[in-house]
């Protein structure tokens, strides 16, 4: 219901078929994909672990600030809270994609809505949409054309968009009852950069405010971070946790169950969790 391909339960079908047997959906802002997930989990016999990938912002210094993506695992879908915020997300998101739309338009024929024909309803609008409809254009070949190309961040139709802030959003998980993991750390850091210069500052503070564990196994994940990441998580006694981050066959390059979540990392989910209860 964001930015995936499959309808959430074309994903289950595709895990099942892929020898998947658990399986967390974690749609961009929403949780509007949960109960499609369960339904299809049961038919398939995959158990689903329903989360969100919370869009957030964290200021790293002067006004620089850094887009992060949190893991929100099995937290009380209907908290006033947590839901007033993704409401709030999921709206600047639509503005935001209009102001890209209205500004790609200065150069190709492009409306709000052909966007909108990429996207279900009331599902959560990002980038990916707007790839898709330049592909379906055929003003670039694939959805990664356009990421790298007139999609990019630094692209003069590119928009930032309203986040909440990083320590806010992990503290409204935690009061949602949820457990929440930082997706793919790093995958900005510099190839050649030397290890003396990860952001140990930056985990410190969303250690501080509660975060309970790191996505490590993922293929953007640089590797010279890993070791790094996995002493940190051990020193704090954090949960680590691997994913596809599969977005359907023509979505992304990453497969589904390419990278795994070990089964004691999921039970610490399990116990920690308090705000949804995970089907069997
Ligand atoms: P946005 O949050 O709207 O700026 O878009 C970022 C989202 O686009 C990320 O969460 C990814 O899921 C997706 N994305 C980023 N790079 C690519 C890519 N190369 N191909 C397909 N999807 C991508």
């Amino acid at each position: 219901m964001s930015d995936g391909l499959d309808t959430p339960a074309e994903l289950v079908q595709n895990a099942a078929k892929a020898g998947v047997t658990t399986l967390a959906i974690t749609d961009h802002d929403t949780t509007l994909g949960w109960d499609e997930a369960i339904i299809a989990g049961r038919q398939h016999q995959v158990r689903v672990i329903p989360g969100i990938e919370v869009s957030t912002r964290q200021l790293i210094g002067g006004n620089r600030s850094i887009s992060v993506h949190i893991l929100a695992y099995l937290p009380d879908p209907t908290n006033s809270a947590l839901v007033q915020e993704l409401e709030k997300t999921r709206r600047s998101r639509i503005e935001r994609a209009k102001k890209m739309v209205a500004l790609l338009a200065e150069d190709y024929p492009i409306t709000w809505e052909m966007v909108l024909a990429h996207l279900p309803e009331g599902s959560t609008v990002g980038r990916p949409a707007l790839a898709d409809t330049l592909v379906s254009m055929g003003v670039v070949p694939t959805r990664s054309d356009a990421f790298t190309s007139i999609l990019h961040s630094h692209s003069r139709y590119y928009v930032s968009d309203y986040s909440v802030d990083t320590t806010d959003a992990i503290a409204l998980i935690r009061g949602a009852g949820g457990v929440s993991v930082i997706a793919h750390p790093l995958i900005d850091f510099p190839a050649g950069a030397s290890m003396t210069d990860l952001p140990a500052e930056f985990f410190k503070i969303l250690i501080g405010a509660g975060l309970n564990g790191i996505e490590i196994e993922h293929r953007s994940v640089p590797k010279q971070a890993k070791q790094w990441l996995k002493n940190l998580a051990v020193k704090h006694n954090l949960i680590t946790t691997g994913s596809s981050d599969y977005h359907g066959i023509d979505g992304k390059d990453n497969r589904l169950g390419e990278n795994r979540t070990e089964p004691a990392m999921l039970q610490r989910i399990l116990d920690q969790a308090s705000g949804f209860e995970a089907p069997l």
